[in-house]
């Protein structure tokens, strides 16, 4: 069944007009949800804690931020918009404690609502608004007159008026003029880990390693493999986003085309795709969410390690030496 879209007709700002929106942590997506809401005529109060870049950004910018409990207790609608994973042991310290019936707990991303770590009391509804694309991109885009696509649901018996006021909220962020597609809590959560587990974060950093891995271990020099197996990656991803697989198929040389066709199918094969299934299990049933949490309740442990593992892996070592060879690139170090 294809998704119901919403646009700028299907939303009325005026909705919001007597509403206080907390926008809680000005980050990636609470700076840019912040000031595009406040440019479209919304009442808006930033939480955010002291002694930050964030919280310098947010006065840079006009705001008074308060301490997130504070900002909590004064709004209709609280937005938690910070580290998914902070979210549930701040929510209980510092804000479930202020909600009062009526108000709209919302958030960009669905985990903590779906998974249990974030429970609305009674009388308070929970909504999502997710913009499909990062905080720089929701703000530069509005600011051009445009608007990034987002995301709408409402959690189980939430009210109508709540969808109302979510497509409202979605407008003065500009996500309206992008199209705002209806979702489910569910939907959103898993479909968003099992894309970053599979393909985006998971599936290709695993593939990028191995193919690296396989030349050199087959004599080709890193810097050669570099190229190939991550470098030109972007190029192959930038036809894919402007004209899905076909127009890559079509910009590729038919040599490489040939090689598409009947090669990638030996590399994702039926027992690639049971593990796809498998792990998609995992997040529906709530395994993937239990792990992650324990993790993090454990200071992260296989985390930490795992990432400075990685670090030091010879593709990237390699690869720091050519990327500030291209002058172009602003490459980037953590
Ligand atoms: P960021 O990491 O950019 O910002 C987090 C904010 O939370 C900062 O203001 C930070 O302040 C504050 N913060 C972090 N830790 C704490 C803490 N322990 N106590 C109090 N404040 C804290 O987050 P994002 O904007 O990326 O993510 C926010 C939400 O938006 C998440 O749910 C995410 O999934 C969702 N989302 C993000 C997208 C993206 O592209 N970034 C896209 C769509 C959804 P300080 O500077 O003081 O650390
Ligand atoms: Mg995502």
């Amino acid at each position: 069944m294809p998704a119901k879209i919403y646009y700028d007709n299907d939303a009325d700002l005026s909705l919001l007009k007597n509403k206080t929106i907390a926008i809680l942590g000005y980050g990636s997506q609470g700076h840019a949800q912040a000031q595009n809401l406040r440019d479209s005529g919304c009442n808006v109060i930033v939480g955010q804690r002291p002694g930050s870049a964030n919280y310098e950004l947010a006065v840079s910018h006009g705001f008074e931020p308060l301490p997130i409990e504070e900002a909590a207790r004064r709004a209709d609608l609280i937005n938690i918009l910070l580290p998914d994973e902070v979210q549930g042991d701040i929510y209980k310290q510092s804000i479930r404690d202020q909600l009062r019936p009526g108000n709209i707990l919302m958030c960009s991303h669905g985990f903590n609502v779906h998974f249990g770590q974030v429970e609305a009391p009674q009388g308070v509804d929970t909504l999502l608004v997710a913009p499909k694309g990062p905080g720089h991109l929701v703000r530069s885009e509005f600011e051009k007159g445009g608007g990034v696509p987002s995301l709408i649901a409402v959690g189980e018996g939430a009210s109508d008026t709540t969808l109302q006021l979510g497509l409202a909220y979605a407008k003065g962020i500009g996500g309206t003029r992008g199209g705002v597609i209806h979702t489910t809590f569910a939907e959103e959560t898993e479909t968003d880990l099992f894309g970053e587990q599979v393909v985006l974060c998971g599936g290709v950093s695993e593939l990028v390693k191995s193919a690296f891995a396989t030349l050199v271990e087959a004599g080709y020099q890193p810097e050669m493999a570099y190229f190939e197996c991550l470098h030109e990656l972007k190029l192959i991803v930038d036809l894919f986003y402007q004209g899905g697989l076909s127009y890559m198929r079509y910009s590729v040389s038919n040599t490489a085309e040939y090689g598409d066709y009947t090669r990638g199918p030996r590399i994702i094969t039926d027992q690639t795709r049971a593990e796809m299934k498998k792990i998609l299990n995992e997040i529906q049933t709530g395994q993937f969410a239990r792990e992650w949490i324990l993790e993090n309740r454990a200071g992260a442990p296989a985390f930490k390690a795992t990432r400075r593992r990685d670090r030091n892996l010879q593709i990237e070592v390699v690869g720091r030496k050519l990327r500030s060879l291209m002058k172009w690139i602003a490459a980037k170090e953590v």
